[in-house]
């Protein structure tokens, strides 16, 4: 393998737009430019396509396409869900989360509890990043007016047991909606199972460009609109429509659909490869998060006495992208929330690194990245205080 390959394996920040989402978009950069609400043919060309991509949408999660609302981003989507709810039932104040969610969920209800008043309560995890689902029974109270939990980790890959978290909240009364932006298109997920009201997804999560997303309202979920204008998304969601990225959506969550058996056995292999081939080689190093319910695509490893950003930074120049926690949290010396959440030693929070791998992924890829890592961690452990050998 030549010195310059490039190898990305950070798709659980952003992945690479696939060819045949590209190929369906460029359409709509051309010819097909009419709005979609308009009553000529500019526009009836074009209002089918929206048509055609909110039924593969709601294909993949198996509802019916009207329970499905484009948005900008898995934000939009998080904070239109919340946000919606609380102002559909203004006489509830109480909220429960998880010490683990993305900050698109974990920050606005922080905001919320701060500058509006609500309690919140967020769960703890384990130290495998599990929860205690009698504890999450316990936290439900008619005064709660929203349940939010994540359907995968971003960071550590770990799956929450949103199908029996559904049940509990449907037992309670209250309203569930699930985060499930690393979820959708890595694990089937099928709402006539699973008793959500409300999931986030994201494009770019997914193979599409950054920019779009899409927010599953459950019909009978009582929520107010995000953006109010024009009558675009039902009333929902007013705006026109970024037709060439709804599209996109719509084709990539095809792609998914397609590809879903296949490459969760063909990307856990390589994940497995990868993972194990780490730690058989480089000693003191740990798999952060559930090593059973997990993303087929995710590996989180703590490695001891040494520093994830400069593992990255040497990763980095041999070619190599991961990253040391969630992007948006990279930056801070703190260890991420989620390893701290997990109550992760402090010899390898700061050294933990997250390799996530998608379907564009090759196994030359994970056996060049076996070769580069150990040297990396091995040169990075020479020179560190902390690194006892005998340990
Ligand atoms: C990336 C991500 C988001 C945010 O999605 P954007 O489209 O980047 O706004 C939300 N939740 C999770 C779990 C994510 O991984």
């Amino acid at each position: 393998m030549s010195e310059f390959k490039q190898v990305y394996l950070d798709n659980n920040a952003t992945c690479m737009v696939s060819p045949g989402v590209r190929d369906a978009m460029l359409p709509f950069f051309g010819e097909l430019y009419g709005n979609p609400s308009s009553m000529h043919n500019f526009g009836g060309q074009v209002a089918v396509h929206v048509k055609a991509a909110r039924e593969k949408v709601a294909a993949l999660l198996n509802v019916s396409p009207d329970e499905i609302v484009f948005t900008s981003c898995g934000t939009e989507s998080d904070n239109h869900a919340i946000r919606g709810v609380l102002e559909a039932s203004p006489e509830k104040r109480h909220i429960v989360t998880t010490k683990v969610e993305h900050p698109a969920v974990l920050n606005v209800y922080r905001f919320l509890a701060k500058k509006k008043g609500y309690r919140v309560t967020e769960l703890e995890v384990s130290k495998q990043g599990d929860l205690d689902l009698d504890q999450l029974r316990e936290a439900l109270t008619p005064d709660t007016a929203i349940l939010s939990v994540m359907a995968a980790n971003n960071e550590t890959g770990t799956l929450f047991p949103i199908d029996q978290i559904g049940a509990i909240a449907r037992e309670k009364g209250v309203i569930f909606h699930t985060d499930a932006v690393q979820a959708v298109g890595k694990i089937p997920l099928d709402l006539k199972k699973i008793q959500c009201d409300l999931l986030s997804l994201s494009g770019h999560k997914l193979h599409t460009p950054k920019g779009i997303g899409a927010l599953y309202i459950r019909k009978g979920t009582r929520i107010s609109p995000f953006m109010i204008g024009g009558h675009q998304e039902n009333g929902r969601r007013a705006g026109t429509e970024n037709v060439p990225y709804v599209v996109a959506l719509g084709k990539a969550c095809e792609e998914a659909m397609n590809d879903i058996f296949d490459e969760n056995n063909r990307v856990r292999k390589l994940r497995d490869k990868l993972e194990q081939g780490l730690l058989s080689v480089i000693k003191q190093a740990h798999i952060n998060g559930n090593p059973r319910w997990r993303l087929p695509n995710t590996t989180n490893i703590g490695f001891e006495a040494v520093e994830g950003e400069a593992i990255l930074l040497h990763l980095s120049a041999a070619g190599i992208a991961a990253s040391s926690g969630s992007a948006c949290t990279s930056g801070s010396l703190e260890p991420s929330h989620v390893l701290m959440a997990m109550q992760t030693p402090f010899s390898y929070a700061h050294g933990s690194v997250r390799f996530s791998l998608s379907k564009f992924t090759t196994e030359e890829e994970i056996d060049y990245t076996l070769k580069v890592v150990p040297t990396v961690i091995q040169k990075l452990r020479e020179m560190s205080p902390f690194y006892d050998p005998n340990k």
